[in-house]
């Protein structure tokens, strides 16, 4: 079923791109002659496409992200949180695993009436929509400074500070940073999520949190270009390397599932960086335009071996596709809500085309 409301922008060429830089960067070694450490911010992204005579966005709306295209392709602006615009759907209670691999353990570090939900356009894995951006290590919750953050599950506070140090890395770019080791593990390794850029941090190294604690508000401290937390899950390790996609952890909206998928060759290596199209069978409308990990640094989910994850799709019959060079994927799936419905394309149905003369 399509629940009018559920569909969020995507990155359709009607969508508006809103700036939102990641300050992650990885942590290279030193060479000789290597580049300085800050990274290179990437040229702000354009803002395209803004039909003629619609609410002309504030510069703040446009920094928070506040941009929804409301599925007619008319663009809207809100000016921040608490705007009917910004009200999301309920998310499903946690823990929830209807599938023995799910694990939809932790709530969503802000509240539903905000934007709760990760930039598409630098999904997990993702390195930008002009390919010019570090591969992304979580997620993007963009939102005006000062929106509450919340811890997404009980644990304890392993850090709380500027930046985001310990024995493994130095990371200045996260700006305001803090890490909770949760008191429940995954398979016997630990879980650690992170919330970067914060404004103010409203906790402590050593502190107990509940879920749904407040930890800290929205910022843009560290390398960003607009205001949002930046969201990790981590296992085993509190590491920049031992990330995976949190929109595998984190329950959907009521009425909604999550599909996860691979795009492979024949010999298995994992298509990078691939646009995958996903359209609604009713009505042959495509609703999602998502790309595949663009490369190595960050982790597919143990028991799915994902390379692409889709959050939030209203139940429904999907098909989806993904065109490289002369090789297409295709692959159904029926959305149920409340699990991760897989999509197999580790199989193009096309072959290159034999050579003519
Ligand atoms: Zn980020």
């Amino acid at each position: 079923m399509l629940v009018a409301g559920f569909i969020r922008p995507r990155s359709t060429s009607a969508d508006v791109l809103v700036t939102s830089t990641d300050s992650t960067f990885t942590p290279a070694p030193v060479a000789q002659g290597a580049a300085p450490e800050t990274p290179e911010m990437p040229a702000p992204t354009e803002i395209v496409n803004v039909p003629q005579g619609e609410i002309a966005p504030t510069p703040l709306a446009l920094l928070a992200g506040q941009i929804r295209d409301n599925g007619g392709g008319a663009i809207s602006a809100s000016s921040g949180g608490n705007s009917p615009e910004n009200w999301n759907p309920p998310a499903l209670e946690v823990p929830l695993a209807r599938h023995p691999f799910d694990h939809y353990w932790f709530i969503r570090p802000v509240a539903a009436n905000n934007r709760n939900y990760g930039l598409d356009y630098y999904a997990f894995g993702s390195n930008g929509p002009a390919n010019d951006l570090r591969i992304h290590h979580g997620i993007d919750l963009s939102n005006p400074i000062g929106v509450e953050v919340f811890a997404t599950g009980p644990g304890t506070v392993v850090w709380a500070g500027e930046g985001h140090i310990n024995d493994l890395e130095n990371i200045t770019a996260y700006g305001n940073t803090v890490a909770i080791l949760h008191d429940f593990g995954y398979n016997g390794r630990k879980i650690y999520t992170l919330y970067a850029h914060l404004s103010i941090i409203l906790a402590r190294s050593g502190q107990r949190v509940g879920s749904g604690d407040v930890i800290g508000l929205t910022g843009n401290t560290g390398l960003v270009s607009g205001p949002h937390v930046h969201y990790e899950i981590r296992l085993d390790r509190n590491s920049y390397f031992s990330v995976y996609n949190p929109e595998l952890w984190m329950a959907p909206y009521a009425g909604t599932g999550v599909i996860a998928g691979r795009v492979a060759f024949e010999n298995g290596d994992p298509v990078m960086d691939v646009q995958i199209t996903l359209i609604d069978l009713a009505s042959g409308q495509i609703t999602h335009r998502i790309t595949s990990y663009a490369g190595p640094g960050v982790n597919a989910d143990p028991n799915w071996n994902e390379n692409f994850v889709i959050a939030d799709v209203p139940e429904g019959h999907y098909l989806a596709r993904a065109e490289y060079g002369s090789l297409l994927w295709t692959g159904e799936v029926q959305v149920l809500a409340g699990t991760t419905n897989w999509i197999d394309m580790q199989q193009p149905a096309a072959s290159p085309p034999t050579e003519t003369p």
